[in-house]
């Protein structure tokens, strides 16, 4: 790998970095050099199709190291992919699977894990479907990509921060020795969204293209949390405790009952985790339109109400209402979510609160910022872009993963797409270049 800290003014095997004066201009090279922004899976992906086609390949990064978002995602275990009917998996691109399907399609699931297996790493089906590397953090996992990128000749240029292109038509980039501009014919973007910017994903570029006129959505928080006003009580005793197994349901914008079993955790701020990332769209969407959204928690999801209320009416002797229902299954996190929202007077009705317990109302007022997501909705439209995913307007320019428009749910569908998307452009690249 090259030190960003040496590279003078020269022609490297495939970009040409120029000082402020010099512009050199060989042809043949010119026409083979492919220059990569974004070192996240999606610019590594790209990097190993061009790189395997035989092609010449600089990738840049502003920050001092690579992959940092795939290492905070892989901290807690790198789920890099999802098991189950590929059409359901489809489906969690929503809206946008239709642009996303063809290039899924070509990167599946089972792609991934062969891909991933290419290392000498076998992967596992964990909890709920989730697909994980074996004995494998996401660190070495990464050392060992970037090993085999480098063998196959890929150049490194950290602390490389793109400012966007100059009047020339050149890229600009913020290094440590000032301001650095390079030409190249061919540029793949994977610069991430705008979520954990402290990872490099900063969403800066979002102005730089708005101001080549590219067709962009506004940036949104994905795959987080969301406000709930809870009682100190509450607050105090059950932030950080999860509350599993239940169903959330809410009717979206459409009208559309969206239903869902899993867990989240309840936060001093409200309420995050899988399931509410999974119906998070959903819920930023009827934010944005009504100022909140409301879900329903089906605290008991395997019993019907019969059993429940027939359950509920029988003689409870000397127990509370709190040990009767902690036998019944509700305890600890479900038990004080009923305490905090339905009024006494009801408790103590078994008709009345077997609703309550069958659907449990949960008023949302906002999403959590953009900083603290896990991922961002917006972005780069696909309208804006050839089926390529080359910029329309800006020919040779392509672009990839988590900077594309579109959103999907954690469950490893933002790493699978990340890698497909990356993996496309790379052959658009080629395609183009011919
Ligand atoms: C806490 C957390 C948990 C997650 N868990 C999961 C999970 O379980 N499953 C899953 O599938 N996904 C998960 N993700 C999401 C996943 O990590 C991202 O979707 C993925 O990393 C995006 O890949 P990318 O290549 O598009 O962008 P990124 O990985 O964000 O990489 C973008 C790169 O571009 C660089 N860059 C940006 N702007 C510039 C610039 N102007 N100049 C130069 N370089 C620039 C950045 O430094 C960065 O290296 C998680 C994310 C977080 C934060």
């Amino acid at each position: 790998m090259n030190d960003f800290l040496t590279p003078p003014t020269f022609i490297s095997a495939n970009v040409i970095i120029i000082g402020m004066v010099n512009h050199l201009t060989d042809s043949t090279k010119y026409s083979e050099m492919v220059a990569v922004i974004g070192g996240g899976p999606a610019g590594l992906m790209a990097s190993e199709i061009l790189l395997r086609a035989g092609k010449r390949v600089s990738l840049f990064d502003g920050k001092p190291s690579l992959g940092r978002k795939l290492l905070v995602a892989g901290s807690s275990g790198l789920n890099l992919t999802h098991t189950g009917e590929f059409s359901d998996f489809l489906d969690r691109y929503g809206q946008k699977r239709e642009w996303l399907e063809p290039i899924l399609r070509q990167f599946t699931p089972d792609d991934l894990r062969i891909w991933v297996e290419s290392f000498g790493i076998k992967t596992f089906v964990g909890s709920s479907g989730k697909i994980f590397p074996q004995e494998m953090t996401a660190g070495k996992f990464l050392n060992l990509w970037l090993a085999r990128l480098t063998e196959l000749g890929l150049s490194v240029y950290r602390e490389h921060y793109w400012l966007g292109w100059n009047k020339s038509g050149e890229l600009r980039f913020n290094t440590s020795l000032g301001e650095k501009f390079i030409k190249t014919k061919t540029l793949v973007l994977a610069l991430g969204g705008a979520s954990w910017p402290q990872t490099g994903s900063d969403g800066q570029w979002f102005e730089i293209l708005s101001k080549e006129g590219i067709p962009l959505s506004p940036f949104r928080p994905a795959n987080c949390g969301f406000e709930v006003k809870w009682s100190n009580h509450l607050k105090d005793k059950f932030a950080g405790v999860p509350v599993k197994n239940v169903d959330l349901s809410v009717i979206d914008l459409q009208g559309v009952r969206f239903t869902q079993r899993g867990e989240f955790v309840i936060t001093t701020y409200g309420v995050e985790g899988s399931l509410v990332y999974a119906a998070g769209s959903r819920l930023r969407d009827l934010i944005e339109k009504n100022g909140y959204a409301e879900i329903y928690l089906d605290l008991l999801p395997d019993w019907t109400k019969d059993k429940l209320v027939t359950q509920l009416s029988k003689p409870r002797g000397k127990r509370s209402l709190s040990s009767f229902l902690e036998r019944i299954g509700i305890n600890g996190s479900k038990l004080s979510l009923l305490w905090e929202i339905v009024p006494r007077e009801e408790m103590n009705d078994p008709v009345q609160l077997v609703e309550w317990i069958k659907a449990l109302p949960l008023h949302l007022n906002c999403p959590r910022p953009i900083e603290e997501a896990i991922s961002t909705a917006g972005g780069v439209c696909f309208e804006g872009l050839t089926e390529n995913l080359m910029i329309k307007n800006k020919p040779g320019v392509f672009c990839a993963g988590e900077m594309l428009d579109w959103e999907a749910p954690t469950g490893g569908y933002l790493i699978n797409a990340c890698l497909a998307t990356g993996r496309w452009a790379g052959k658009g690249v080629l395609e183009y270049i011919g």
